[in-house]
């Protein structure tokens, strides 16, 4: 038996002090010379869908050719506020204890399927020194796609083609919203919700989560969920 974790960054393993909206909307002024108004559409969602929701709401027509270059400036905005991270922000409950244990079982394998860029999924890691405990070349990262269960799938073809194939129960996806139960779902993995972001405990299991946890805090159990018992 082998495992496979694909870990949600934002409000499953820390809450980043808001410094990913804060490059989004200097970066969408740089861009357009338009002020920016916050949307409240995040949570979830992949960067690519939240960046043609921004143009979308601002009333700009025509993103689409420029999003490459878009998503450059929102990296250096984020870059610049970098150190935010750790003053505004915070791990969360059992991290980093659940990913420094699983990481002491060979039949783990660890990684992101985040809907942020790949470079500010780096950064926030970085931020915490969680850098070097997830596989990050095999996960699935915010441009790949508008829709979350992409993201999963690359993730899983990816570490595929680098550990051999994976039973799809064998296969975790932990996530604070229901995009990340939904884009389990659609994989037809196992979806492990956390009630650490704004969806509450209720809304994840309605939404089809496997389990439901307040929060990674128990590390034990948490580990003997994730690791199973191995061979
Ligand atoms: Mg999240």
């Amino acid at each position: 038996m082998r495992r496979l974790v694909m870990w949600d960054i934002d409000h499953t393993l820390m809450y980043a002090g808001g410094v990913g909206q804060m490059a989004l909307g200097a970066a969408f002024t740089a861009a357009t010379g338009l002020p920016y108004r916050e949307t409240a559409l995040m949570a979830g969602r992949t960067d690519r869908d939240i960046a043609v929701q921004t143009f979308t709401l601002h009333g700009v027509a025509d993103y689409e050719p420029h999003l490459d270059g878009f998503f450059d400036v929102v990296v250096a905005e984020f870059l610049t506020r970098q150190h935010l991270v750790r003053e505004k922000g915070h791990l969360m409950p059992g991290v980093p204890d659940v990913l420094t244990a699983l990481g002491g079982w060979p039949h783990v394998v660890q990684t992101l399927v985040t809907g942020n860029l790949r470079p500010i999924a780096e950064a926030k890691l970085a931020a915490f020194g969680l850098t070097g405990l997830v596989d990050m070349e095999i996960g699935g990262y915010g441009t790949e796609d508008v829709v979350r269960a992409t993201l999963v799938r690359r993730s899983l073809e990816r570490a595929t083609a680098l550990h051999g194939e994976f039973s799809a129960a064998d296969v975790f996806v932990v996530g604070d919203t229901v995009h990340d139960v939904t884009a389990a779902l659609a994989n037809g993995v196992t979806a492990i919700a956390v009630a650490t972001g704004g969806t509450t405990a209720a809304d994840l299991a309605a939404a089809g989560a496997h389990m439901v946890l307040d929060d990674l805090g128990d590390v034990e159990a948490v580990v003997r969920l994730l690791a199973g018992a191995p061979d």
